[in-house]
């Protein structure tokens, strides 16, 4: 069935444009009191919503180690295969974990923040966290490395960190490389 496209034809009024001027100022007048969608970023940071996948962490345990124990599960979960372990025995000897990650990378390039590694991990070691607002100018720094994902775990286990920020505390991204 053919579709009939009429065209547009202005009314008397419609050619003093003043009906249209109006409705536009009454538009931007009742836009004014309503809730802002934007916000002052960076003064003011956006915070995720809760199970926001961003940059991730590896966790430590009560004692302060690192809770991975380099089975590569993660590693083998990971479609885009941008996780590289490289395990060796653990140097502690108190019959805790035998194995740990002597080189634990993720290519964060690569990486779709897809959350399988942080599902296919058996000792929740690997988390994603809510930090979204890293970046460089190299892509080499974009390969975080084991103690990276460690001091992530540092500064995101206290409480979300964005909210920390909106309440005025200062706290850095520093993650070596990032
Ligand atoms: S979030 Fe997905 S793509 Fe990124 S490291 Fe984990 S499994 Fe790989
Ligand atoms: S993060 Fe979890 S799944 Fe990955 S190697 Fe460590 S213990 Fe295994």
């Amino acid at each position: 069935m053919a579709t009939v496209v009429r065209t547009y034809e202005p009314g008397y009024w419609d050619k003093f444009y003043l009906p249209a001027i109006a409705r536009g100022l009454l538009l931007t007048l009742v836009r004014m009191f309503r809730r802002k969608d934007t916000i002052p970023y960076p003064d003011i940071k956006y915070v995720p919503a809760d199970g926001y996948r961003g940059l991730h962490r590896l966790n430590k345990d009560e004692d302060g180690r690192i809770k991975c124990v380099a089975c590569e599960m993660c590693q083998t979960a990971c479609p885009a295969h941008c996780i590289d372990i490289v395990p060796e025995p653990a140097p502690w000897d108190d019959g805790g974990e035998e194995r740990h990650p002597a080189k634990f990378e993720i290519d964060l390039l690569k990486c779709i923040f897809c959350g399988f590694c942080e599902l296919a991990c058996p000792k929740d070691a690997i988390e994603l966290t809510e930090i979204y607002d890293y970046a460089s100018f190299s892509r080499d720094d974009l390969i975080i490395d084991r103690e990276g994902l460690l001091k992530v775990y540092d500064i995101t286990s206290m409480g979300n960190i964005y909210e920390r920020q909106n309440r005025g505390e200062s706290i850095q991204i520093d993650t070596g490389n990032l």
